[in-house]
C-alpha cells in the first residue's frame, strides 16, 4: 500500500477550534492513518515537507454549477451536453488547484445528464477531478426561477428546464431524477435575481407543491436543497424539510430560529453578493438583475449579518458558474466581511460541509478520514485570506498539486 507522510507546520483539522500543529499525518492508500506530533514513517514511505505550511481537511463548495455558463447561458443551449461535461470537467479540475476536493453541483439547464456523467467517470476512475455530490436538475414551477424559458422568444420550446405546476407532475420530476443518478434534489421556492420573469421577494411553490417535492424526495432518500430568497420562501423550505436552504438572501430572525431548530443548513453565497454589487456599480449586471438587485441589496447584507450573529450552520457554497470559478475561494472572505469568525468560515467548508452532505469520512483531519488534505503559507485563523494561498493538494491520499508548482491552467477568469 502507498504511504505518505505529510510533515506539517500547523494544522486546522476541520473540528477544532484554533490550529493544534506541529503535526505529522501518515496517509496509507486513500486513508489517513494516524495524526501525531510524530508518526511511523513505514518503509518507502514519501515524506512531504509542510514545516512551513498549514493543512486544512480539503475544502469543499456545496453549492457550484459546473455546466451552467452565465455568462452564456443562451449560446450555451445550443452545446451538447458532452460538451458542457467535458468544459465542466475542465473547470472542476482547475477549481481543485485551489483547494477544492468535494464539490455538490446544483443542477444543469439540459436535458440530459452531464454532471452525473461527469461525477460516475471521476468515481471510476476514468478522468481525474474533485468528487462530485450532485443534484442533476433544477426542479421549478412554470414561471419560477428554475424556468428558463422567459430567456427565449415563447415560439421556442427548449428542452432547458425541469418545471412542474401540478402535484402529480412533481412527484414525476422528483422520482426521474432519483432514476437516473441524482443525489440531491434540487428546487427553487422563490424566484431569482438573474433569471427574467420572477422575483426573489415571491414565493413561487404552493404548500402542498412544496410539500409533495419533499416528502417524494425523503420517500426515496434523498435530501432536499432549495433555493429561496423570501423570508417567507425560507420559512416554507424549512417547514417541509428541506435539508440546506441556498442563498436565503432576505431570511429574517424567526427564519433563522427555525432553522437552527430544524438544524437546516445555511449556504449563504456571500460573495455571490459582492459580485453582484461590483457588477451593479460597474453598470454591467444584466438588465433582469438590477431592478430586483437594487431593490434588495442592502436587505441581503443586513440578513448576512443577522445568520452571522446566530448560530444556524452555515456551509460553504459559492453559486460558481453564475460568476467565475476563480473567485469561488473568496467566499471564505465574504464570509469574514459579513461577520463570521475565520473558524467558522473555515469550519463552513471542512467539517460543517460535511456534515451537511452526510459524509462522515469527510471533512476532519483523523484517522479512518479520506485523505483530502490541502496546505497553504499563513494563519488562516488570523487571516482568512491565507485560504487564497493553498498551494498543495492532496485528494484520496494522491497528490493533485505539489507546493511549488504553480496550478498547471490558469483558472478562467
Ligand atoms: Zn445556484
Amino acid at each position: 500500500m502507498n504511504a505518505t507522510v505529510l510533515v506539517c507546520g500547523e494544522m486546522f483539522d476541520g473540528a477544532s477550534e484554533g490550529l493544534t500543529g506541529p503535526v505529522e499525518i501518515l496517509i496509507e492508500g486513500n486513508r489517513i492513518a494516524s495524526v501525531a506530533r510524530s508518526v511511523d514513517r513505514p518503509t518507502g514511505a514519501q515524506v512531504i515537507d509542510l514545516s512551513d505550511r498549514t493543512v486544512s481537511p480539503g475544502f469543499i463548495d456545496t453549492h457550484v454549477h459546473l455546466t451552467m455558463d452565465a455568462a452564456n447561458l443562451v449560446q450555451q443551449t445550443l452545446e451538447s451536453s458532452a460538451s458542457k461535461a467535458l468544459k465542466g470537467l475542465g473547470l472542476a479540475r482547475e477549481y481543485m488547484n485551489y483547494g477544492f476536493t468535494t464539490l455538490r453541483d446544483l443542477g444543469a439547464a439540459d436535458p440530459e445528464w452531464p454532471t452525473v456523467d461527469l461525477r460516475d467517470a471521476i468515481n471510476a476512475g476514468f478522468v481525474e477531478g474533485p468528487r462530485l455530490v450532485v443534484a442533476a436538475h433544477i426542479l421549478s414551477a412554470t414561471a419560477g426561477h428554475g424556468d428558463l424559458g422567459s430567456f427565449y422568444n415563447p415560439r421556442w420550446t427548449l428542452p432547458v428546464s425541469a418545471v412542474a405546476d401540478d402535484i402529480g407532475s412533481i412527484k414525476a420530476l422528483v422520482r426521474r431524477e432519483h432514476t437516473f443518478g441524482g443525489d440531491w434534489i434540487k428546487t427553487t421556492n422563490t424566484g431569482g435575481y438573474f433569471s427574467a420573469g420572477d422575483d426573489p421577494a415571491r414565493v413561487t411553490w404552493f404548500d402542498n407543491e412544496m410539500e409533495i417535492l419533499t416528502s417524494t424526495a425523503h420517500q426515496l432518500g434523498m435530501p432536499v436543497a432549495v433555493h429561496t430568497g423570501a423570508a417567507d420562501g425560507c420559512k416554507q423550505a424549512i417547514r417541509f424539510g428541506a435539508r440546506s436552504i441556498e442563498h436565503a438572501y432576505l431570511i429574517d430572525s424567526e427564519g433563522l430560529q427555525m432553522a437552527e431548530q430544524a438544524g437546516s443548513y445555511v449556504v449563504p453565497t456571500m460573495q455571490m453578493t459582492q459580485e453582484d454589487l461590483h457588477e451593479l456599480k460597474a453598470g454591467t449586471l444584466p438588465c433582469q438583475a438590477v431592478w430586483k438587485f437594487r431593490r434588495d441589496n442592502e436587505k441581503i447584507l443586513a440578513s448576512q449579518r443577522l445568520l452571522a450573529a446566530s448560530k444556524v450552520k452555515v456551509a460553504y457554497g459559492t453559486d460558481c458558474g453564475m460568476f467565475p470559478f476563480s473567485h469561488g475561494i473568496l467566499e471564505f472572505q465574504a464570509m469574514v466581511k459579513a461577520g463570521l469568525s475565520p473558524i467558522r468560515a473555515l469550519k463552513a467548508a471542512t467539517s460543517v460541509a460535511a456534515e451537511l452532505l452526510g459524509r462522515d469520512d469527510l471533512g476532519v483531519l483523523a484517522p479512518g478520514k479520506l485523505a483530502d488534505i490541502v496546505a497553504m503559507s499563513g494563519d488562516p485563523t488570523a487571516d482568512i485570506r491565507a485560504t487564497a494561498r493553498v498551494d498543495f493538494v492532496m485528494k484520496d491520499g494522491i497528490v493533485y498539486r505539489e507546493t511549488g508548482r504553480k496550478s498547471d491552467t490558469a483558472i478562467r477568469a
